[in-house]
């Protein structure tokens, strides 16, 4: 096989291991390329995405670096700021977001950490521990356990057992209800032991995007996928 068409197919391996949330897998594929072919910019990108999704974000950080370095690409500049989010890099974290807007003034993603960075630094009296509002629950120390950790699968009987602790949650949190974020349900894995972060994935991955639609998952259409 010629080296071009393996580094391929390697790449496609990396890219279809990330899709189905299999990040160690994908890290280690995208590691094999990245020897192979190291200017790729799209390799370190990826390489990223799955270093983030195992929560460790000084590595995924250096390869947004390193693909930065080849391209200055938004999406980068976006993935960086939030690597640099989660390593409390707030100054570096403002820099990547102004460089995401300077070329894409309306990316939503973009404003709202933006805004909400602003905001925080702005604050007064700010305390080491605190952090932007968005960033809420990033740093729970429980999150240690989860580092390196591929999602879990969350199959539709424990699901049911989560809906009925949303439906009291969000009752409780009455009348603001949903912040249409996965806070609820981050709650509900650890106090389950279970890794927030993969199984907020894990429903994302289902088309359900906060709180309120795991809630609604039973109303929804049959074309929704299996599992
Ligand atoms: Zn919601």
């Amino acid at each position: 096989m010629c080296p071009t068409s393996r580094v391929e197919k390697l790449f496609d391996e990396a890219l279809m291991a990330l899709r189905k949330m299999r990040y160690n897998l994908a890290f280690d594929l995208f590691t094999e390329v990245m020897e192979l072919e190291p200017e790729i910019p799209e390799v370190h990108y990826n390489r990223g995405l799955a270093a983030g999704h195992l929560l460790k974000w000084e590595e995924a950080a250096q390869n947004f670096s390193m693909a930065l370095r080849m391209t200055s690409d938004t999406d980068s500049f976006l993935q960086r700021a939030i690597a640099r989010l989660h390593l409390r890099d707030w100054d570096g974290a403002l820099r990547d977001l102004d460089a995401v807007l300077a070329q894409e003034r309306e990316n939503e993603l973009g404003n709202y950490h933006r805004r909400d960075l602003v905001l925080f630094l702005e604050r007064t009296g700010r305390k080491p521990e605190d952090v932007p509002f968005h960033c809420w629950g990033w740093f729970d120390p429980r999150l240690k356990d989860f580092v390196g950790v591929d999602p879990e699968i969350v199959p539709k009987a424990e699901r049911a057992e989560l809906r009925a602790y949303l439906i009291e949650a969000l009752k409780d949190a009455a009348p603001a209800g949903c912040d249409h974020s996965f806070r609820f349900t981050e709650e509900w894995a650890l106090e389950n032991r279970r890794d927030p972060r993969g199984v907020s994935r894990f429903l994302f991955e289902r088309g359900m995007r906060c709180d309120c639609q795991v809630v609604a998952e039973p109303e929804r259409a049959p074309s929704s996928p299996a599992g």
